[in-house]
């Protein structure tokens, strides 16, 4: 039966937040089309997270199989290629993360379907697709479309509420599997990184520098902040990518998630990588030279302006406030 299908997203025996963010909306398509939701779910020893996922989804494909212990895109491609032209889904969602990046583009190439990347909102209309995504780094917001039978988008992080997941009881059925011989790219090991002297998962009040700090040498006035404050300091990719802070200071998809009660970004654009790693934080106050930094879109408050008189007048501020 045709349905809405979700790739899951899975590691080290963990069911990662992009899987219930997508299947959230799954959700929401299958009740207007009135389709199943069918999550896909391959690997090893899958029974646990098979039945974690069973009450959200009317079905849980599984298949299981030697050498499916950790993704690699090549054996998921011949996986879900098989399913889909056997099952003929109207759209298959996978996460736009590494691993959604790594396959979703050869996956849509081999079967000839159509694939709209980054995607954070999309719906169906009379079977045909209509997808947002944003470009040239979140100025412009462009729609896509297609009327193809079955469709592949991959899904932004943080676009969908999991909170409002329903219980729709369903059940799970195993998936023969046969992979062809060949020599599939080898996954070797998880490599964690070493952990760093800060937590700032754990901060209250974090201040984040992006590159318009334009240089190590101006972190003190940032760090003078975060003091007056009590916080620690962040930042954004090009900072961590630079050296100027540790990587264990990376605020985003590809470094890590904060929600602490104040944060402050300073010189920080706001690309959609960064946003999504802070956007849950209690209150957000962006400062930046450009009225049009995305940043202000998630922002509670903005100043518009150079951080280089704006921080002074800032710590001075806070440090009156606190009277010294
Ligand atoms: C796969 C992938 C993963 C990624 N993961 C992450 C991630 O985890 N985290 C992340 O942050 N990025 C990530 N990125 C990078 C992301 O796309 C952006 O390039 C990055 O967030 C931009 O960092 P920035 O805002 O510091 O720099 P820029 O985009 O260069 O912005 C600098 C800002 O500073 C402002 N500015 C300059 N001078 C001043 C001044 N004197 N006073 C006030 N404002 C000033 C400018 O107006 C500008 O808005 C990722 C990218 C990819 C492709």
């Amino acid at each position: 039966m045709s349905g809405v299908m979700v790739l899951v997203e899975h590691r080290r025996g963990e069911i990662r937040e992009i899987t219930w963010e997508m299947l959230a909306k799954a959700q929401e398509l299958s009740s207007s089309l009135g389709v199943e939701v069918q999550a896909v779910l391959i690997g090893r020893g899958l029974s646990g997270m098979a039945q974690e996922l069973r009450p959200f989804c009317h079905r849980v494909l599984v298949a299981e199989e030697e050498g499916l212990e950790a993704f690699n895109s090549e054996p998921y491609q011949q996986v879900l290629g098989r399913l889909i032209e056997e099952r003929r889904p109207v759209l298959l969602m996978i996460g736009h993360t590494a691993q959604g990046m790594d396959l979703a583009p050869s996956l849509a190439a081999a079967l000839d379907l159509p694939l709209a990347t980054d995607c954070y909102e999309f719906g169906l209309k009379d079977g045909r697709l209509w997808a947002h995504r944003q470009m040239y780094g979140g100025k412009l917001s462009a729609e896509v479309s297609s009327e193809a039978p079955t469709k592949v988008v991959t899904v932004r992080t943080g676009s969908f509420d999991p909170e409002g997941l329903r219980e729709v009881g369903g059940e799970v059925e195993e998936i023969k599997v046969r992979l062809d011989p060949f020599p599939w790219k080898r996954f070797l090991e998880y490599v964690e990184a070493p952990p760093g002297e800060v937590d700032i998962t754990q901060a209250e009040v974090i201040v984040s520098v992006g590159r318009g700090i334009g240089g190590p040498e101006n972190l003190g006035l940032a760090e003078e902040l975060a003091r007056a404050l009590g916080g620690v300091l962040a930042c954004s990719r090009p900072v961590a990518d630079k050296k100027w802070l540790p990587k264990d200071r990376q605020v985003g998809t590809s470094g890590k998630t904060v929600k602490p009660k104040l944060y402050i970004a300073l010189g920080i654009s706001g690309a959609f990588q960064h946003i999504v790693g802070m956007k849950q934080s209690g209150l957000i106050l962006a400062i930046n030279k450009d009225p049009k930094a995305p940043i202000f879109q998630v922002a509670h408050y903005g100043i518009v302006g150079d951080l280089f008189q704006v921080v002074p007048a800032l710590v001075a501020k806070v440090r009156e406030r606190k009277g010294g």
